[in-house]
């Protein structure tokens, strides 16, 4: 079903160092359809306005689109209300947004309780934040490139207020159990973030189901543009805390002693915003809509399972995270005994796969492997198994250069 989908998306039709281009680093950033790229074009062309404010036509119309976007992002997550649904810079600022929340209410000896496979997205805004208020930041281990359940279950306790934790890891590509964390951490009262950077852009999304209090993710790893992201709260809870950003369209009345707030989602959202982003973020949930998220699971469950036996095939290769593919979703990192993640992924590159090598911003979860840096391969739905084929032969030649 998925099959010529690559030509929608002008990006990959291309040649790089003379090989065509196999783009295998999705968990970086996607590439964007068509659909995509002209909703940023028709938005500026034709109804380009500022939102909110201006009773004139165009104004109506980018308001429109702005807030039919909102109620998209709401339909996809499966919010309650598009109250709940707070447009962002992307999955960072939202998880910046949700520790300051934390700082509001955290008091001294309170504890944070976060795992070690977090992206740094999900472990230095809550540093930050324990340092302020004194509050205990914890860390849950691993077990076989799974969650420790039993760590996590000792570290909850009754004195944690957030349980903050990613729903598919970066670099392991792991899938946290969210239902099973979400009891863990209300059982003891705690709220529950959680990072769906990973997760939003591969799997069908029920955050009434999974009962989380906060989930962030980014349009820019699901086929929007970077710049615009998504702070999920529940309603009570957003009531609950005072904005993190001051000044025009957060307000109800501004007097010159002091201001007054308005309503959800606005409350939050101070300031111009990414406007264009937003609808193009939209389009981008169409496009997936139209695909079937279902359909996507799937298929980059297919090219797991068809190119994990061949990389496990090359000798010396070691790959990190769960042994059972369907613990993993489509992000694999690896490394090759003898040779630096860098010099692969160059070798990589001079063959036309793009691959990512580094910490992968996971400096912590490195350090607990026991390695520097990996390289990782990961996956999306314009991947194929051509791809997968591609990238064990250039990691064959990589090999036999460096020999
Ligand atoms: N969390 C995870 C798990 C990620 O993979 C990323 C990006 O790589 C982020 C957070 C940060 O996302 P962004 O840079 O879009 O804010």
């Amino acid at each position: 079903m998925l099959e010529g989908i690559k030509n929608e998306f002008p990006v990959l039709n291309q040649i790089v160092n003379d090989e065509p281009l196999v783009y295998l680093d999705n968990a970086a950033t996607t590439q964007k359809p068509l659909s995509v790229l002209s909703a940023i074009k028709d938005y500026y062309e034709n109804d380009n306005a500022n939102v909110h404010r201006g009773v004139h036509t165009l104004a109506e119309r980018a308001t429109e689109k702005y807030e039919a976007a909102r109620e998209k992002v709401r339909a996809f997550i499966n919010a309650k209300s598009t109250k709940e649904v707070l447009f962002t810079r992307g999955t960072t600022t939202s998880i910046n947004w949700v520790a300051q929340f934390a700082g509001q209410i955290l008091k001294a000896d309170d504890e944070i309780v976060i795992s070690i496979m977090e992206h740094h997205s999900n472990i230095v805004p809550w540093q930050e934040v324990a340092k302020k208020t004194g509050a205990i930041l914890k860390f849950v281990y691993l077990k076989e490139g799974e969650l420790d359940m039993e760590d996590l279950r000792q570290k909850v306790t009754a004195q944690t207020k957030f349980v903050s934790i990613a729903h598919v890891s970066n670099v392991l590509g792991t899938i946290n159990p969210i239902e099973e964390i979400s009891k863990i951490a209300h059982e003891q009262g705690a709220y529950l973030v959680v990072d769906g950077a990973q997760s939003t852009p591969h799997m069908a999304i029920d955050l009434q189901k999974m009962d989380v209090d906060f989930f962030a993710f980014s349009g820019h790893k699901m086929m929007g543009p970077t710049g615009i992201g998504v702070l999920y709260g529940k309603e009570e809870l957003l009531n609950q805390f005072e904005p993190i950003e001051f000044g025009g369209e957060m307000i109800d009345f501004v007097y010159e002693s002091h201001s007054t707030w308005t309503e959800l989602p606005w409350k939050f959202e101070a300031g111009t915003p990414n406007i264009a982003g937003a609808i193009a973020l939209g389009a981008a949930i169409d496009y997936i809509q139209e695909l079937g998220i279902d359909q996507i699971h799937q298929h980059e469950d297919e090219l797991i399972d068809y190119v994990m036996p061949k990389l496990q095939n090359i000798e010396g290769l070691t790959i990190y995270g769960p042994k059972d593919n369907k613990k993993r979703s489509g992000v694999i990192a690896f490394n090759i005994e003898g040779l630096h993640p860098h010099d692969v992924a160059t070798a990589l590159d001079m063959e036309g796969v793009a691959v990512r090598a580094g910490h992968h911003c996971a400096q912590p979860l490195l350090n607990y492997l026991d390695t520097p840096a990996t390289a990782r391969a990961s996956f999306y739905i314009y991947n194929t198994k051509a791809d997968c084929d591609k990238l064990v032969e250039a990691l064959q030649k990589t090999k036999e250069f460096f020999k």
